[in-house]
């Protein structure tokens, strides 16, 4: 069994409000929401971040962030706007190392970040 809890979550080993999912990536609810719309997206092969990414991710990269507007269009954000955000390592403030993208929407998001 996997250590990582997003790999976990892939598997189905984890349950998971799914928003999208194909098969590539994944989309789910956050836990801990920060907005009335916080979907994660992540692909389902366990990269660590974004600084873990080679050339040969291209393609991935390209359509995760296609999947985050996807998923900002079912939970009809396009029009009012909203954020995506990926954290990178210990000052980035990730906590979870597998990649994955926050959708964040409903309400004005404020700059700068903390
Ligand atoms: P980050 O801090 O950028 O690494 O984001 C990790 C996110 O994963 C946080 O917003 C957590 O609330 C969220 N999270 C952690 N565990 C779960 C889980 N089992 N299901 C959904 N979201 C989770
Ligand atoms: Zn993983």
């Amino acid at each position: 069994m996997s250590a990582c809890i997003f790999c976990r979550i892939v598997d189905g080993d984890i349950p998971a409000k799914i928003a999208l999912e194909d098969e590539q990536a994944l989309a789910f609810e956050d836990t801990n929401a920060q907005a009335p719309v916080h979907i994660l997206v992540i692909p389902k092969r366990h990269i660590t971040s974004v600084d873990d990414c080679r050339e040969s991710d291209q393609a991935l990269l390209s359509h995760l962030l296609l999947t985050c507007s996807k998923v900002a269009r079912i939970k009809n954000l396009a029009e009012s706007g909203y954020r995506i955000v990926t954290n990178i390592g210990a000052d980035g403030g990730q906590t979870v190392p597998h990649l994955h993208f926050h959708v964040l929407g409903g309400r004005h998001m404020a700059w700068p970040p903390g």
